[in-house]
């Protein structure tokens, strides 16, 4: 999972950020305002934590801004105030979820937790791309209605895949979005669990769909 940090004081954004990490959160930070909508704005963040008070560009606009741009994702807003109209003020920009200063870090993590979970339970739970069905409730995939075994990694790669049918993934995109941590651009790692995609999914169909784009990632070709 991909995350912003918005956040001017930079101690509290440096100290999320480390604590993200350490739970295998791929974390970004943004020290202003404008920095971080232009952040935002060019890269697909799971979850972004933006801090209310900021100079330039506040909180509050820019969470408007990102919601006029269609940024569909959780908004964790952060204040040091608690007061009752900042946080309607909030939740009326587009924010999802609330957090008053100082916080416990566990607070943090369990705000997250339950954000990821409400924007799964939004999403469709059967992936279907031509013969290819894939139900996340029953954890189960089936090609052309044969069943498909997948171990939870090459799982979770062929749902990310599905979700992106027919635009090319990077292997950045993969190693932050299905293991959640950046690999050594040189490890091989995704290239192994796409070939072992390649031959459950693909095998002795006549229509392949994981196809490699080389010197930029994979596509799954979309079918009627
Ligand atoms: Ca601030």
């Amino acid at each position: 999972m991909k995350i912003l940090i918005i956040e001017d004081e930079k101690k509290i954004a440096d100290f999320i950020k480390r604590g993200l990490s350490e739970e295998n959160y791929a974390a970004y930070t943004a020290y202003s305002g404008d920095k971080g909508l232009d952040m935002a704005l060019e890269n697909n963040y799971d979850l972004i934590i933006l801090d209310l008070m900021l100079p330039g560009i506040d909180g509050i606009s820019l969470c408007r801004e990102l919601r006029k741009n269609n940024f569909k994702n959780p908004i964790l807003m952060l204040t040091a105030k608690d007061r009752v109209e900042d946080k309607v003020k909030g939740l009326d920009s587009g924010a999802n979820d609330y957090l008053t200063k100082p916080f416990a870090f566990e607070e943090l993590l369990a705000r997250i937790r339950a954000l990821s979970r409400k924007d799964n339970s939004a999403q469709p739970t059967l992936l279907k791309n031509g013969d290819l069905q894939m139900d996340l409730l029953s954890h189960t995939v089936t090609r052309a209605g044969k069943k498909i075994d997948l171990t939870a990694k090459e799982f979770s790669l062929l749902e990310y895949l599905m979700r992106n049918a027919g635009k090319v993934v990077t292997r950045t995109m993969i190693s932050e979005h299905v293991w959640d941590i950046n690999f050594d651009t040189n490890t091989n790692v995704i290239d192994v669990f796409i070939n072992y995609l390649r031959k459950k999914v693909d095998g002795e169909n006549k229509k392949k769909m994981i196809r490699t784009i080389r010197g930029k990632g994979y596509v799954l070709e979309t079918a009627d």
